[in-house]
């Protein structure tokens, strides 16, 4: 890929984007309330424990123990860290040194990445696995900063209802985010088949923007920020930059985060 070239986004810290978001909301009192969207997987919440979890739940299988226990050294002290995408990242940097130094037949690696590939589709994708997730450091309080201004709230995902809506609304209760009052909104794709930049950019194009004094979007995947920037230019973007699809490059122009944390001194 391209070099990215250097990076000159708008300097709009987290903080700054609250008392923007603050001020909005006090000139407009209740009747044009800021709406405040945000997508869930690796923008409010970091998957990296749910794909560690499903990892070691691989080697926890029979078949694992009985097929490819000369394996297991690479999942000893496997780590998903920031930029990892899809399985191939992680397990491609912890297998790389251990299938060359033992010499493993290449027609067994592939076996291996086939079954393990196949296990981590099944499960990574459901309700069972999403407990695993943790929040962002400060993303539960930002929420509740912003839902505390009369703010609609929208949780925006990819994610579908049939394989991951009841554990989406459970996760979110677990870490108390604002999920109770009808102004707090999670919305799914009502079929895992729907790409999901499409979904999110009708999403926007559907409500009713008159409604709201400002549109604000939290998100880490650069395809449906293009998308979104292009078909709903009124929608204030701020890139969440933990990690993506790499399909695109993240916008260079627009605010970026990387944690949820503000400093009130700042
Ligand atoms: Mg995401």
């Amino acid at each position: 890929m391209a070099e990215w070239p250097p990076m000159t986004h708008a300097h709009l810290s987290l903080r700054q984007i609250l008392v923007k978001i603050q001020s909005v909301a006090q000139e407009n009192g209740l009747e044009k309330p800021v709406l405040a969207v945000f997508d869930l997987d690796s923008t409010l919440f970091d998957v990296g424990p749910r794909f560690e979890k499903v990892l070691l739940d691989f080697t926890l299988q029979k078949s694992f123990t009985e097929q490819f226990q000369e394996f297991a050294e690479i999942f000893q002290n496997i780590k998903v860290i920031k930029g990892d995408w899809g399985l191939k990242d992680v397990v491609e940097r912890a297998g790389r040194n251990h299938f060359q130094k033992n010499k493993i037949d290449e027609l067994k690696v592939q076996n291996f990445r086939r079954q393990l590939t196949e296990f981590w589709t099944e499960k990574f994708f459901t309700n069972e696995y999403l407990e695993f997730d943790v929040p962002y450091k400060g993303a539960t309080q930002f929420v509740h900063s912003i839902a505390k201004t009369n703010a609609d709230i929208v949780y925006l995902t990819g994610r579908d209802q049939h394989r991951m809506g009841p554990g989406s609304q459970k996760v979110l209760e677990k870490w108390g985010f604002p999920v109770q009052s009808p102004k707090q909104q999670l919305v799914l794709k009502p079929h895992k088949d729907i790409d999901d930049a499409l979904f999110k950019r009708d999403w926007f194009q559907k409500i009713d923007s008159q409604k709201y004094s400002q549109i604000w979007f939290f998100e880490n995947e650069p395809v449906n920020i293009h998308l979104i920037r292009e078909s709903s230019p009124h929608v204030n973007i701020v890139f969440f930059d933990s990690t993506h699809s790499k399909k695109a490059h993240p916008p260079d122009d627009l605010p970026w985060i990387q944690d949820f944390y503000w400093n009130e001194e700042e």
